[in-house]
């Protein structure tokens, strides 16, 4: 199978169909998708281009042996997150995917592969418009394209003292697999597949976002653990915020299912992986005290989770509050490939 015989089995189809009940709106937006020099995309008149890129390296990101319809999706769903964090709509995708020879032949981790990423895309109507497909080590590179009405973007820069501070869904899971995975603790089978899909299967906030513009006064997506993250939206509004240690636990979906005697199994661990576990995909974002109802009805109306779990302050920095009201210094800083 040549290249352009891979692109036309795997990744080329007729059109991206529109869920059941919805509109064609977004995919009205491809004007051409894949076959030519450039895909063509259509904004809607006053809209602004939200466009963001994020690659997978096997080694890196994922291992050998990962599930191909798993990798599909996650590839598409950290890219979608992305997108998610600014309040935008998708509108589309690129996929650019370095291949080595043996896995170019491999029909049935292609397919899956494929269809992994066709259903969240599918899910959040964003057809793959076209792409790059070279050999060489296993990557996945997508680039996503989405759509937001100019001004109204969910920026790191936006945040306010007094500002309340706000994190969708749970925290912690994926890296809690990871240390069940590397046999560090033991997880009930039924906890550890709960949070195993949390780690292979991450769940793009999109919805949520695009309800919290004109709410959230800033929002960032949590990939590299929250106090990393939350840094970024610390450092680009220049100020500072406190977590409440309590209510930050209370993020983990897995949370209380067996507090056995393992070792590790302790309640800092856990704290350590929701504040600085990384791979989570949700939203953190801030919004003042007046608007608490209408974060409260996006949420409701996007049918997501969200838990408020501190604020922002005029003192720079990040804080830890305990039960008894004690604050201590939290390191702001998340995952980074290269310290
Ligand atoms: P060019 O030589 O102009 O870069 P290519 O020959 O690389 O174009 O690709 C042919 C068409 O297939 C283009 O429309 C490109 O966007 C699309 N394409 C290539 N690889 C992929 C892929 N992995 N997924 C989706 N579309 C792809
Ligand atoms: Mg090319």
């Amino acid at each position: 199978m040549g290249e352009f015989e891979l692109i036309d089995r795997f990744f080329k189809r007729q059109a991206t169909p529109a869920p059941a009940g919805q509109a064609q709106a977004a995919a009205d937006s491809m004007v051409l998708g894949i076959g030519d020099d450039c895909a063509l995309l259509q904004p809607a008149p006053g809209m602004q281009l939200a466009v963001s890129t994020d690659m997978l390296v096997e080694g890196r990101h994922f291992l050998p042996d990962v599930d191909p319809a798993a990798l599909g999706h996650k590839a598409l769903a950290v890219n979608l997150s992305d997108l998610a964090a600014m309040g935008a709509e998708p509108l589309g995708c690129t996929l650019a995917l370095a291949l080595p020879p043996e896995r170019a032949q491999d029909d049935a981790w292609l397919a899956a592969l494929a269809a992994g990423l066709f259903a969240l895309a599918d899910e959040h109507r964003c057809p793959l418009v076209g792409g790059d497909t070279t050999a060489g080590p296993l990557n996945l590179c997508l680039t996503v394209f989405g759509q937001l009405p100019a001004g109204q973007a969910l920026r790191r820069d936006g945040a306010r003292v007094g500002d309340e501070l706000w994190v969708s869904g749970t925290l912690g899971d994926a890296r809690l697999t990871l240390a069940a995975l590397r046999g560090e603790l033991r997880l009930p089978p039924a906890a550890l597949a709960a949070a195993r899909q949390r780690l292979e299967r991450p769940t793009p906030r999109l919805a949520l976002g695009q309800a919290l513009r004109g709410i959230a006064h800033s929002a960032i997506d949590v990939s590299d653990g929250l106090a990393g993250d939350l840094g970024h939206i610390l450092h680009a509004s220049r100020v500072g915020a406190a977590i409440e240690s309590d209510k930050a636990l209370n993020l983990m979906a897995t949370h209380g299912h067996e507090a056995g005697t393992e070792s590790r199994w302790d309640v800092p661990t856990l704290l350590s992986f929701v504040l600085h576990g990384g791979d989570d995909y949700e939203l953190a974002f801030t919004a003042p005290p007046t608007a608490r109802a209408a974060v409260q009805a996006a949420a409701a109306q996007t049918a997501t989770r969200v838990t408020r779990i501190g604020r922002i302050e005029a003192e720079p920095g990040l804080r830890l509050i305990d039960a008894a009201g004690h604050a201590s210094p939290l390191a702001a800083r998340g995952f980074d490939h290269f310290a």
